[in-house]
């Protein structure tokens, strides 16, 4: 039997690393699909329009709320960021675990409209180390770095409503971490209701 697949948010202070971790997990796995937000964000140098984000206007991001085309969204800094409905839908009956790389406010309205959604946090070794990588990132300037740091603060009042903190030391350690309890997540009791009652069929016919 094709079993749906699951749906796991993904968060973590920007810088943490979560770019790399996701392009890391697909290319290892492939049972995995990630999906492609709708950001009223300006590109960054080398993002594609459909790969990293879709680029919207503000208009045409209040359009796709006000057509329910978006499971969830929120405003992140001075940004909007939204989950398109369609693809998640599309991938997950497909038996393909999504995976949603989005902030703390999306992930808590995903938990309450799917709450058997694995929430994962992905956090650096230290706050000196997300520091250090935002700025070596050098993609914002210094003024944006400091207003996701303060958000960072904000965001760490949360972390308790998720299910796992994932640490971003090595890639390939927290990659493999990932993948574990993604798929630790399909034999939850929750997960597997149809296993359980065939069994319990099986079991009454014996
Ligand atoms: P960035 O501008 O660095 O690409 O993303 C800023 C924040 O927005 C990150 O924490 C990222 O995970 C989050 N984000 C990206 N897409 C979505 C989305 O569709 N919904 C929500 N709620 N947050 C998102």
């Amino acid at each position: 039997m094709n079993q749906q697949g699951i749906l796991v948010v993904i968060s973590g202070f920007s810088g943490a690393g979560k770019g790399t971790l996701m392009k890391a997990l697909m290319e290892k796995y492939d049972n995995y699909a990630l999906s492609v937000s709708a950001t009223t964000r300006q590109p960054r140098a080398g993002e594609v329009d459909g790969r990293e984000y879709f680029f919207v206007s503000q208009e045409h991001f209040k359009s796709m709320v006000e057509n329910d085309a978006l499971i969830e969204y929120a405003q992140y800094v001075e940004n909007f960021y939204g989950t398109p409905k369609d693809y998640v839908e599309k991938q997950r009956e497909a038996g393909k675990d999504v995976i949603l790389e989005i902030e703390i406010q999306g992930a808590l309205k995903i938990k309450k409209k799917f709450p058997e959604t694995l929430l994962l946090f992905v956090m650096p070794p230290s706050a000196e180390e997300l520091k250090r990588r935002l700025v070596s990132r050098g993609t914002e300037p210094l003024e944006v770095i400091e207003a996701r740091l303060k958000r960072a603060a904000e965001e760490a009042v949360g972390i308790e409503a998720y299910d796992y903190i994932v640490i971003n030391d090595t890639i390939d350690t927290c990659v493999e971490e990932l993948h574990q309890l993604i798929q630790a997540q399909h034999n939850k009791t929750s997960n597997r209701l149809d296993f359980i009652n065939e069994m319990r069929k099986g079991l009454s016919q014996l």
